[in-house]
């Protein structure tokens, strides 16, 4: 019998709860490098100090403004640059989003995430969001928003409708960035999350794998969060999910190995954020699922639908967080009043 109290891996998880903001590329490498099982193994030891391991927070995703984006990134089916099937829509009115979030928390979601396909918002649009944050928040549900790029003055004013977490990812690796999207740098987002950070607002920052990168841009994309000075406090990480008529369509799919060990090694370099698995639940099978848990994945989208493309029906998904002995997440507290107010 081996001693697995002079093994390598025991000892190198005894430290992997620490948060550090100095980790190289080489070390990422590593990491990746590891058995299945030896990375799994830091990864959930990693988790648990942190969270508790059979818990996994719902957040319901809505699109409040769809199509029509001037942006041209490779994958989304919203870019006007790219001839999909989904058509531009007006932003929705602020009712009809509350009437969503109700039907949400209902569903047992507690974080409630709206999504408009902006390059980014124009003040007079940025105050109708702002009523819905304010609308959500007294539902008892957090808000979070993905609205594009951020002035220092816009991200001042969410803060100040009480918003909970900015989305703002950034997508791939430096290197492989420019091959995915051209209209705007990868330091215009660095510069969006900067504003966020200061005004005080939660950050949820990842990117998507299988759009034909190489590891080495995995590794890439995870170094650059893992060493922002704050790590994001929520990390979601999307697999493609290919639609007909973007750039990246066609691309051969990430092996599901692959998706758990870059969870795994999100988990592992930035131990206290919640690492969201995001889109692309609904290609994967319920054993792949369960290794993103096992790998540190302490979040999902609920609900039929991801802006513009599918995810597991809701049944689903109590069946196998049933197999699974997982629970969702509680949602934050809400006085009576403020709900019946915002009834
Ligand atoms: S990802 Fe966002 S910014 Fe990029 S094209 Fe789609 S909606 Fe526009």
């Amino acid at each position: 019998m081996p001693d697995i109290t002079t093994a390598p891996t025991p000892a190198a998880a005894a430290n992997d709860s620490a948060l550090r903001h100095d980790w190289t590329r080489e070390e990422i490498a590593a990491l990746f490098d590891l058995p299945f099982n030896d990375l799994i193994f830091r990864a959930q030891t990693a988790h648990r100090r942190h969270f508790d391991p059979n818990e996994v927070q719902m957040s319901t995703l809505l699109s409040i403004k769809t199509g029509g984006c001037p942006e041209d990134c490779g994958y989304c089916s919203q870019s006007a640059k790219f001839d999909t099937p989904v058509k531009a829509e007006k932003l929705m009115s602020v009712d009809a989003v509350l009437a969503e979030a109700r039907r949400a928390k209902q569903a047992g979601a507690s974080r409630y995430c709206m999504g408009a396909a902006w390059r980014n918002p124009k003040d007079k649009d940025l105050e109708k969001v702002c009523e819905m944050i304010e609308g959500v928040a007294a539902l008892g549900m957090e808000t979070c928003v993905t609205l594009g790029m951020l002035t220092d003055n816009q991200a001042a004013r969410l803060k100040e409708a009480g918003l909970d977490y900015y989305n703002h990812n950034i997508d791939t690796s430096p290197e492989y960035y420019g091959e995915v999207i051209t209209t705007r740098t990868y330091q215009d987002r660095l510069d969006t999350l900067g504003s966020v950070r200061d005004a005080g607002i939660n950050i949820c920052c990842g990117g998507i794998v299988g759009m034909g990168e190489a590891r080495a841009d995995r590794i890439g994309m995870l170094h650059t969060l893992s060493n922002l000075a704050e790590h994001p406090e929520s990390v979601p990480i999307n697999l493609l999910i290919q639609t007909e008529g973007t750039p990246v369509f066609g691309t051969d799919p990430l092996d599901s190995f692959e998706f758990v060990r870059t969870i795994a090694v999100a988990k592992i370099l930035m131990p206290a954020s919640v690492v969201r698995l995001s889109a692309g639940r609904e290609l994967m099978s319920e054993e792949t699922q369960a290794l993103c848990f096992l790998a540190g994945a302490g979040s999902i989208f609920i609900g039929p639908k991801l802006l513009t493309t599918r995810n597991p029906e809701k049944d689903r998904d109590e069946t196998l967080f049933g197999k699974l002995g997982i629970r969702p997440t509680a949602g934050p507290d809400v006085t009576d009043a403020a709900q019946q107010a915002a009834e």
